[in-house]
C-alpha cells in the first residue's frame, strides 16, 4: 500500500543496482522528489513515481531501463495484433518507407497492423460529448491523453483529478476498435493478442494499472526501441522480402498529430492551451492550482517535449520525428466521423480519476499535520542548500523523511560536520555513516567515473545523442 491506502500502482522504470554510481543525477530531475539513494544505490519510491522516464534521461550510466513483454509472447496467439501510434513510423528516416516498416512487422509475426489513431474520430467527438454534456465545472478540463501526466496530477495536485476528461487514452480505444475489427472477420476474441508498441514508460504502467478502468483490453507491450532496430536491421537487409500493407485507409492527418504538441487541441473548440515538457507542464499545472490560470477551456499536457515523438522508447530525434510526422500528416485525408460507432463510444469511458497523494505523513489528519510541524521544526536545523549529499533530493525531503524514521539527521553532512565539530560524534563514526549512504567503496580513487581519466565515455549514443539525421 501507499501512503493513500490505495493499491501500488505497476511501474515500467526500474534500476539496474549494478550499474547504478550513486551520481544523482536522476535525484535532481525527478518531478515527484521519488528517488533517494540508499546504501550507495539509486531508489524509488513506488507511491510517488509516475513513470515519466525523466531518470532514464539524466543518468549519464544507463542504470535505468523499462521492462517490456517478450516479443516471443506474441505467439501465444494464432492471429497477432501490432498497434502502434504514428510516431514509430515518423521517426525513421526518409529512405525506409511505410510498407517496409509494416512488411517487417509482418516478418517479426504479426498478422494485424493497426496505427492506434486510425478510429481517431470517435475519440474527438466523445472528449467533446464530455465538455459539452457531462463536465460543469468553470475551470479548463485536462487531457488525460498522456499517463505520466494524469499520474502526475494524481500524485502531486490531487485536487485537479476532477479536471481530468473521463475518456481512455487512443491505445485502448484502438484495441477496442481492433477487436470489433476482428470479430467482424469472425475471430474469435480468445485467439487474438493485442499488443501496442509503446514510446513510453509511462504508456506500459497505464496498461498495467490503467487509470478509471479494471483492466486493459491491451493483451502485451512492446518497446519501440526494439521495433526500431528490428526495422533498421531487416529493412534495409539483402533479402528486401517486404510486404505490403493495405490496412491505412482509415488513417486521417488528426489521428497522425494527435501525440504531438497541439495535435488534440486543433480538434477541441474553445479557448485552449498546449503544453509540452515535464517543467512546463509543472509550471502549469502550479498556475491552475493557484487560480492563476485564467479563460482556457481546454489544456493539453504531454510530459515529453515534442510530445511522444520525445517519449524515452523513441530512438529517432524528436524534433525530426515530429517534422517528419507533420509532413506525413498532410499526406493523408481529413477524419471521417465514423458511424455506427456508439459501442465504441461507451467503451472508452473511463470512471473518475483518483486522486493518490504523496506527501502523506500520516493516514490520520492530526497526526500528520504534528508530523508536518516536526518536519518544520527540523527544518530549522537544516542548511536548506537542496545538496542532495544526504541523498534525498532537498532539505525538506530529508526532514519528511526523518519523520517518518526512514532517514537521520547525521544523513545531512553539515549536521554531522557541525555535531563532530562539537564532539557530539567521533569522525570514524561520521566516516562510517557516510560509508553507510553512498557505499563502502565509495571514497576509492576510482578512474573509470564519469569524467575521470579512464572514463569509457556515455555508452552507445542513440540517434538523439548523435543527431544522425
Ligand atoms: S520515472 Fe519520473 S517520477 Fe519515476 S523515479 Fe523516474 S523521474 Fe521520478
Ligand atoms: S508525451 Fe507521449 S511518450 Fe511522453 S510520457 Fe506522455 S504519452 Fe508517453
Amino acid at each position: 500500500m501507499n501512503h493513500s491506502n490505495q493499491p501500488e500502482l505497476h511501474h515500467a522504470i526500474k534500476i539496474d543496482p549494478d550499474k547504478c554510481r550513486a551520481c544523482t543525477h536522476c535525484l535532481q530531475v525527478c518531478p515527484t522528489e521519488a528517488i533517494r539513494i540508499r546504501n550507495g544505490k539509486a531508489t524509488i519510491i513506488p507511491g510517488r513515481c509516475v513513470d515519466c522516464g525523466e531518470c532514464h534521461r539524466a543518468c549519464p550510466y544507463q542504470a535505468f531501463y523499462v521492462e517490456q513483454d517478450d516479443l516471443s509472447r506474441i505467439f501465444d496467439y494464432k492471429y497477432r495484433v501490432a498497434l502502434f501510434p504514428a510516431v514509430l513510423v515518423s521517426q525513421f528516416p526518409e529512405n525506409i518507407s511505410e510498407e517496409q516498416i509494416y512488411g517487417v512487422l509482418k516478418q517479426i509475426g504479426f498478422t494485424h497492423i493497426c496505427e492506434v489513431e486510425q478510429p481517431i474520430s470517435v475519440l474527438i467527438d466523445s472528449i467533446k460529448d464530455f465538455a459539452q454534456n457531462e463536465y460543469d465545472n468553470e475551470s479548463p478540463i485536462i487531457s488525460s491523453f498522456c499517463p505520466a501526466t494524469v499520474r502526475l496530477i494524481q500524485v502531486k495536485y490531487p485536487a485537479l483529478t476532477e479536471h481530468l476528461v473521463l475518456r481512455n487514452a487512443p491505445h485502448d480505444l484502438a484495441a477496442w476498435y481492433v477487436r470489433m475489427r476482428l470479430a467482424e472477420e469472425g475471430i474469435d476474441p480468445s485467439d487474438a493478442g493485442i499488443f501496442y508498441i509503446t514510446p513510453c514508460a509511462a504508456k506500459i504502467a497505464a496498461v498495467k494499472s490503467p487509470v478509471g478502468e479494471k483492466k486493459s483490453i491491451v493483451d502485451g507491450i512492446i518497446n519501440m526501441s526494439e521495433i526500431y532496430n528490428r526495422v533498421m536491421s531487416k529493412a534495409t537487409g539483402a533479402n528486401g522480402a517486404f510486404h505490403s500493407c493495405d490496412c491505412r485507409n482509415e488513417i486521417s492527418r488528426e489521428g497522425i498529430l494527435w501525440s504531438l504538441p497541439e495535435g488534440e487541441k486543433a480538434a477541441f473548440e474553445g479557448k485552449s492551451l498546449s503544453v509540452d515538457g515535464m517543467h512546463n507542464v509543472i509550471r502549469i499545472l502550479e498556475r491552475l492550482e493557484d487560480g492563476e490560470l485564467p479563460d482556457i477551456d481546454f489544456l493539453e499536457l504531454r510530459a515529453c517535449e515534442e510530445g511522444c515523438a520525445g517519449g524515452i522508447m523513441m530512438t529517432g530525434n524528436r524534433f525530426l520525428t515530429a517534422d517528419r510526422q507533420h509532413k506525413r500528416a498532410k499526406t493523408f485525408p481529413k477524419a471521417q466521423s465514423f458511424t455506427g460507432m456508439e459501442e465504441l463510444a461507451e467503451k472508452i469511458r473511463i470512471t473518475p480519476v483518483q486522486p493518490r497523494p504523496m506527501v502523506h505523513l500520516d493516514t490520520n489528519i492530526e497526526k500528520a499535520f504534528e508530523k508536518m510541524q516536526k518536519a518544520r521544526s527540523i527544518m530549522c536545523h537544516l542548511p536548506g542548500i537542496d545538496c542532495g549529499a544526504c541523498g534525498a533530493p532537498s532539505c525538506l525531503a530529508l526532514a519528511e523523511d526523518m519523520v517518518r524514521h526512514e532517514a537521520r539527521m547525521t544523513d545531512c553532512i553539515y549536521v554531522q560536520q557541525l555535531w563532530q565539530k562539537e564532539g557530539k560524534i567521533s569522525a570514524d563514526k561520521a566516516f562510517r555513516n557516510l560509508e553507510k549512504k553512498w557505499g563502502a567503496n565509495r571514497f576509492d580513487v576510482d578512474c573509470s567515473k564519469h569524467g575521470a581519466k579512464n572514463d569509457n565515455g556515455p555508452g552507445p549514443m542513440n540517434e538523439e545523442d548523435a543527431d544522425l539525421y
